[in-house]
């Protein structure tokens, strides 16, 4: 008998074994997702980020920062103490590289996270402080600047101002939807938290071919719109201030998505594909089809990131 290994699940090429959790972060695939309503000529294609160890793209920008410090001699090899800001893909992802590292993790979240990510957290060993959600990041933000001072030595990431965020993106998510599409990319649209998913992406792409980059933020908290900051339904993107690492330079429109639209979306997506993808990943899903239905984007390319799972918003789902 013999194995015909191109069609057997899984890649073709299988990867050596892993040396640690660092090794897994990235080279995620892209889907082709066949999304209901989109133009017949255009390909849409998602990078799924759910495939990182930790289950969204934030696993890279934390990584990236986290060697940023060490290189910096900001945080020892062991035995630190990091805290963050974050509506908790980020806080995952950086508790599970001070678990393995032997750091404390605190993590600053608003109350209205989900109950999943406090609990995955505190499977991780984080300590999870909760804020009020109605008082804003900024409130947050200060809230960890000010337990910073308590913990002599406490390194902040302060991912909406951390350059290795972008550097992340720069780095590994531009080339490698540049290498898994052959250099044929015409549209990018992303979500934007922090910016640096779409700052580092658009940024190296643009160095490399004409590309229309489309941001993606909440109708209720659509600033990069001109709209007022508000609280809305769609955790991750729309912080409600435009972060310093978010160049705005590089995005040619923005689209706001009504929160009802981003749900029904990503459920969309996920009787479509199998999969379940998080609401922004619906977001982005709808930017993606409004942009497409465009005459201009016929037989188009459009790439676009699905940065997390939906198994994480099951409790909150409506
Ligand atoms: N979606 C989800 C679920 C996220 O957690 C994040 C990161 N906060 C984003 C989208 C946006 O990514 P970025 O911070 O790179 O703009």
């Amino acid at each position: 008998m013999t194995t015909d290994l191109g069609t057997r699940p899984g890649s073709a090429a299988v990867a050596p074994p892993a040396r640690s959790l660092e090794d897994l972060v990235g080279r995620t695939p892209l889907l082709e997702v066949p999304l209901p309503g989109l133009p017949g000529s255009v390909r849409l294609l998602a990078k799924v980020e759910m495939a990182n160890p930790l289950s969204s793209v934030k696993d890279r920008a934390a990584l990236f920062m986290m060697r940023a410090a060490e290189e910096a001699g900001l945080l020892p090899p062991t035995g630190g103490t990091v805290i963050e800001c974050s509506s908790g893909s980020t806080g995952i992802s950086l508790a599970a590289l001070c678990a393995r590292r032997g750091h404390r993790c605190v993590i600053v979240m608003p109350d209205n996270a989900t109950e999943e990510r406090r609990l995955i957290l505190r499977e991780l060993g984080a300590e999870v402080h909760l804020v009020p959600a109605q008082d804003g990041l900024m409130a947050a933000w200060a809230y960890a600047e000010e337990l910073q001072r308590t913990l002599p030595g406490s390194w902040v990431p302060h991912q909406d101002r951390n350059p290795a965020n972008v550097r992340a993106h720069y780095e590994t998510t531009g080339p490698e939807i540049w290498e898994a599409t052959g250099g044929r990319v015409d549209v990018l649209v992303c979500g934007v938290g922090t910016g640096g998913t779409l700052t580092g992406t658009a940024r190296y792409l643009k160095e490399r071919t004409a590309l229309h980059v489309v941001a993606v933020e909440p109708a209720r908290s659509a600033v990069m719109s001109g709209g007022e900051p508000g609280p809305h339904g769609i955790p991750g993107i729309g912080a409600g201030y435009v972060s310093d690492i978010t160049d705005l330079s590089l995005v040619d429109q923005v689209v706001a998505v009504p929160d009802e639209a981003a749900a029904l979306t990503a459920r969309e997506i996920t009787r479509a594909t199998g999969l379940t993808v998080g609401v922004s990943s619906g977001a982005a899903a709808w930017a993606s089809r409004t942009v497409a239905t465009d005459p201009r984007w016929a037989g188009a390319t459009v790439v676009t990131v699905f940065p997390d799972s939906g198994e994480r918003y099951l409790s909150t789902a409506r």
